[in-house]
């Protein structure tokens, strides 16, 4: 089965080609279908900004390392127990890529994202097909199409940014980074009645962007001094939620000046292993009283971002879409941060259920 993998490990953005990362489209055997679970033509899998982390061996450096966890598709076969969720062949779906077990200490004490087990069904989709249990698997909605289905798990991230915000209606928000993962934190906050919504972002064309979808201000960090702009959008005051989806080390300190006092700031993104950050605890933690938090996946998001996919704005985060057999380019592409999103299509599936 045609999928795509980093078959190097190294930098994508290294500008020696003998030492850069690489990606290339290799066959990989089929996955089994077990009696729960379900076989996915898979339609769309976005890249995202966790895969040149891959290709640079975050989570090991065996190759071929198979790539893609955002995805949509068709149902295409069914274990003869996969029944708990209703599915038909044929059905539009897109899920979780991580399967929690359910069985294990962290799933039965409420915490998901610590399963034992969680690996387990962590499986490429960027491939010609996907097989999950039957409990990752969601149908879409009519209303949400197969391309933007893709962008499901990515929507289960920014829900969970929010339930990690404990945002209250009215909060000052500020969001740091304006890639994908930024864009739909700051269109899940402005539901949540997020004010002062400000988006921080060195790239001018994604600041424009997320002024299109409901920013209220915007700083350049390169050009502006973001401590003087946080004080004059929030009187002085800073940020009730400060939420970093950059994943930039010079980024991450800066947010804790900019936060007000009792703020949450919120380290959503990934940081390399060996980065630390200061912290004096007398001034943030005693006297300002913030409370840091990260998130590592998304527990219990799934049906929620499910609910919100028709109504987000999802037309900038669609536009750049290669086949499969193009990944090589895709990536480059995806590196050179020209478009906000790359999305690959794994099949040319006509999509029959979007009502435009
Ligand atoms: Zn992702
Ligand atoms: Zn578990």
């Amino acid at each position: 089965m045609r999928t795509v993998a980093v078959t190097k490990i190294g930098s994508l953005r290294d500008p020696d080609d003998q030492t850069r990362g690489r990606i290339g489209v290799v066959d990989f055997p089929d996955q089994p279908l077990g009696p729960e679970d379900v076989r996915i033509r898979v339609a769309y899998s976005a890249i995202c900004g966790s895969d040149p982390h891959l290709a640079e061996g975050f989570f090991g450096t065996d190759v071929p390392i198979g790539l893609g966890h955002e995805l949509s598709g068709v149902v295409e076969a069914l274990g003869e127990r996969a029944h708990r969720t209703g599915l038909s062949i044929g059905d539009r779906v897109a899920g979780n890529f991580l399967r929690f077990c359910g069985t294990c200490t962290p799933c039965r004490t409420g915490r998901q994202q610590f399963c034992e087990h969680i690996q387990d069904y962590n499986r490429p989709g960027m491939a010609e097909t996907v097989t999950w249990h039957e409990s990752q698997v969601y149908r879409l909605p009519d209303s949400v199409s197969l391309l933007q289905g893709c962008l499901l798990e990515p929507t289960s991230v920014a829900v969970r940014i929010a339930d990690k915000t404990n945002i209250r209606v009215g909060d000052r928000v500020a969001i740091c980074g304006g890639g994908p993962i930024g864009q739909l934190a700051l269109q899940v906050m402005r539901m949540n009645g997020a004010t002062s919504l400000t988006l921080i972002e060195p790239i001018a064309e994604r600041r424009a962007m997320a002024q299109r979808h409901g920013a209220q201000h915007v700083i350049d960090p390169i050009t502006e001094s973001q401590a003087v702009r946080a004080g004059e959008i929030t009187d002085g005051r800073g940020f009730d939620v400060v939420i970093d989806a950059s994943g930039s080390s010079r980024a991450v300190r800066g947010l804790l000046d900019i936060a007000a006092q009792g703020a949450t700031v919120i380290y959503g993104a990934m940081y390399p292993h060996d980065f630390e950050m200061p912290l004096n605890l007398s001034d943030y933690l005693y006297l300002k009283e913030l409370t840091l938090t990260g998130l590592f996946v998304s527990p219990y998001a799934f049906p929620r971002a499910l609910q919100i996919l028709p109504h987000l704005d999802l037309a900038e985060l669609t536009q750049a879409v290669f086949d499969l057999e193009d990944a090589p380019e895709a990536f480059a592409v995806h590196v050179s941060g020209r478009y906000p999103k790359v999305i690959l299509r794994c099949n040319d599936i006509v999509d029959e259920g979007a009502i435009a």
